[in-house]
């Protein structure tokens, strides 16, 4: 459920015979907010991965802060701050990529503008170090909003973007993740080793990254990047670079970037119906997270979480998953991180 509840509200919220729902209040006055992923399994964090991922963590938000107090538009605040997660090998996006059935990397984004509805995305990209910079260039340099492949790569190319061997993508992490789903799948499924199917389970490695950012003129961003899913079929696209699925920014409504199982997200177009929520039923932006991520995705096990800031600055985060990466600044730049905790 949305988390940053004030403590009262929290205690009341657990109370069985209230509708903890409505007890959710929006954190004011924040103008950036990012999420790393519904992230690793909680019984997997250790101390030193938890210190690398607030780490990085803080620095995109310190980056897309400065970027914000330099004048920069809140599409350069998402931009900033998702450059910084594509870098690290932490996450699912960039850099630390999950790997494809094939054994390759294939990376979605996208990002869109709240005050004109301009989007832009790329899908199934192998050689972009920096796919949401690709996005942005794909929305303000072509008259397209999604390109995909082969096409998304020249284009990108063409606008000056850094190019990289597909090696580059390459982690010792995701790399292991990919040879368990391998040898899981070579091994026959008799059920008669339960606890060695356990183990071999596909790791879950939702760590795909997003922003959301309100800059000094009051416009609304909003972007995602990711590696798509661990063993994802080769030229599956999820729901990442779908706008209206994965991302969605309007300044009357809320800016919006999705992490989770990208097939529910695209089928129930969550970032678009939280927005739409906000701006046709007039719920709050905690309220509007709940709804969708609570109500529709989680009876269907439609796993994963959101991040969702109003043009007056009200952020909400909402999860169904064990965890979601996220951190957010307020406008004296004082940043807050969290993982697991609600
Ligand atoms: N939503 C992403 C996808 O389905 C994965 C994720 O968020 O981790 O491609």
């Amino acid at each position: 459920m949305a988390n940053h509840l004030i403590p009262s509200m929290a205690l009341l919220a657990a109370l069985p015979s209230l509708p903890a729902l409505a007890a959710e209040i929006p954190v004011p006055q924040v103008v950036l907010a990012i999420h790393g992923g519904t992230g690793d399994a909680k019984k997997e964090m250790t101390p030193e991965l938890e210190k690398v991922l607030r780490a990085d963590m803080e620095r995109a938000l310190k980056a897309g802060y400065e970027s914000l107090q330099k004048g920069g538009s809140g599409l350069d605040a998402v931009e900033a701050a998702i450059r910084v997660l594509e870098d690290s090998p932490n996450f699912n996006a960039g850099k630390g990529a999950v790997f494809t059935h094939e054994g390759r990397n294939e990376l979605d984004a996208s990002i869109m503008e709240g005050k004109t509805l301009r989007a832009g995305a790329v899908a199934g990209v192998t050689v972009v170090k920096n796919p949401i910079s690709a996005a942005r260039a794909v929305m303000e340099k072509s008259k397209h909003v999604l390109l995909m492949g082969r096409g998304a790569e020249v284009f990108a190319t063409k606008a000056g973007l850094e190019i990289v061997d597909p090696a580059y993508f390459w982690t010792e992490r995701r790399w292991k993740d990919i040879q368990k789903v391998w040898k899981r799948e070579a091994k026959p499924h008799d059920n008669k080793d339960p606890q060695a199917e356990v183990e071999a389970a596909p790791p879950h490695s939702w760590g795909t990254v997003g922003a959301v950012a309100l800059d000094h003129d009051g416009n609304l961003a909003a972007g995602t990047s990711t590696g798509g899913m661990t063993n994802k079929m080769f030229g599956r696209v999820g729901d990442s670079p779908i706008i209206g699925a994965g991302t969605y920014a309007d300044n009357g409504a809320c800016a919006v970037s999705c992490t989770g199982h990208g097939e529910y997200f695209i089928r129930f177009a969550v970032a678009h119906d939280i927005a739409s929520l906000v701006k046709y039923k007039g719920l709050n932006v905690a309220q509007a997270a709940d709804e969708v991520v609570q109500k529709k995705l989680k009876p269907i096990e439609g796993e994963g979480g959101v991040i969702v800031l109003d043009a007056k600055g009200n952020y909400a985060a909402s999860f169904n998953s064990e965890g979601l990466y996220r951190g957010y600044v307020t406008r004296d730049g004082k940043t807050h991180v969290a993982l697991y905790e609600q």
